[in-house]
């Protein structure tokens, strides 16, 4: 039934999971720290809310990685990308450039501000979106005048645009960051993905006006649910705060607000398991990037097939590893997915692109080839820290 290719991808993938790890999920949380002991310590103090020693010690801790001036702890990704969206200054009616390749809170978050998605294609080589197909569009459909930057086509304001690092995989942000400039776009990075990932040796997060990580379980590190909002704008930063804490001024009893703000803070409970994990962050990282390598070396003579390894200028943190179909190869997509599961590896394929989802399925897109092409030959394959031991 299996054809030989098949054989030689399950072949390959036995070759680095151990036969004890299956079923071999694809991403599995680990939890070997002092993650019991603070929250513990968080229970005894009864600040299991929104006060407490371990959201402050959480955010330096995420701060000092990243390398970022202010880091501010929120309930969600998805909450960190709207609040990064409207500091930004995104509203209703302007556009917001984002890949059709990407997880759906990417898009979801331009559309609670209102804001319209607009699709653009991605590179294979990054996973992320490709600048100079994004410079030629953009010299085609938009105006700059004093307002910014207009899509002559819609007559929008094209106010931002977010590049996704795609399974931690860094896009090539220097030529986003010459288009931004020449256009007056702002840059917000989605490095949901990309915790322990480095472009030409910074970390992911340092470009964007503000960025933003995601601790939800699958991540590479987790606090249940969580996020993350980074900049190296410490005003932006103080802001942030505000606005994702109700907008409360600080006063020992007064009930002041001054904004429209958001329930969007991490709780103490969940922050101190952060704590636990960003100490572990490094061991994580290391073992990750083993079995990267590992993938990397079985599958280096496998004909139609290869491992998705990092950009040159890059530093991964490989948070899910990616096998690549050749384009004549792509009918064995759907088979592999079936073989893989049956023998105990739990692969995935990638997300549906944006505009095949209903809700923005009239949004403005650039040609996706490319995207469109990933989607049908891209394989996740078990990435969990832990899986070689
Ligand atoms: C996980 C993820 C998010 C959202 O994070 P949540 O914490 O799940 O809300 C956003 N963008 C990308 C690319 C993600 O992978």
């Amino acid at each position: 039934m299996t054809s030989a290719p098949i054989r030689d991808v399950i072949r390959a993938l036995e070759s680095v999971i151990p036969s004890g790890k299956k079923p071999a999920v694809l991403h599995e949380p680990s939890f070997q720290g002092n993650e019991w002991t603070y929250v513990r310590d968080c229970l005894n103090s009864t600040y299991v809310s929104y006060v407490g020693r371990y959201v402050d010690k959480f955010e330096s801790m995420l701060a000092e990685f990243t390398e970022v001036k202010k880091a501010v702890a929120v309930v969600n990704g998805t909450s960190a990308l709207h609040i990064a969206l409207k500091l930004a200054g995104v509203g209703p009616h302007d556009e917001v450039l984002c890949p059709a390749f990407t997880f759906v809170a990417t898009a979801n978050a331009i559309s609670y501000c209102g804001a319209i998605p607009h699709f653009i294609d991605s590179e294979e080589a990054t996973l992320g979106i490709d600048p100079r197909k994004l410079k030629d569009y953009l010299k085609d459909i938009v105006s700059v005048d004093a307002d910014g930057c207009k899509n002559k086509w819609t007559g929008r304001r094209i106010k931002a645009v977010i590049p996704v690092h795609t399974f931690g995989h860094p896009v090539d942000l220097d030529p986003v960051m010459e288009l931004c400039n020449e256009y007056s776009i702002e840059m917000i990075e989605d490095a949901a993905e990309s915790l322990g990932s480095y472009y030409k040796g910074t970390h992911t997060g340092n470009w964007g006006k503000l960025s933003i990580l995601s601790f939800n379980g699958n991540k590479t590190i987790t606090t249940g649910g969580g996020g993350a909002l980074i900049t190296n704008d410490e005003n932006l930063g103080m802001l942030a705060k505000h606005l994702t804490s109700t907008a409360k001024i600080p006063h020992p009893w007064a009930y002041c607000h001054d904004h429209t703000g958001y329930n969007y803070r991490l709780p103490n409970i969940n922050a101190a398991v952060g704590c636990a994990q960003m100490e572990q962050l490094s061991i994580f990282l290391e073992k990750k990037r083993k079995l990267a390598a590992a993938y990397e070396k079985a599958f280096a003579s496998i004909p139609g097939i290869s491992f998705f390894k990092e950009p040159p200028f890059a530093r991964s943190n490989y948070w899910l590893n990616a096998l690549l179909l050749d384009e004549s190869a792509s009918g064995l997509l759907e088979p592999l997915l079936e073989a893989t599961h049956l023998d105990g590896i739990m692969t995935r394929p990638a997300w549906q692109l944006m505009p095949r989802l209903s809700m923005f399925k009239d949004c403005p897109a650039m040609d996706l080839s490319c995207a469109e092409s990933l989607v049908k030959r891209l394989i996740n394959i078990p990435s969990s820290p832990f899986l070689l031991g």
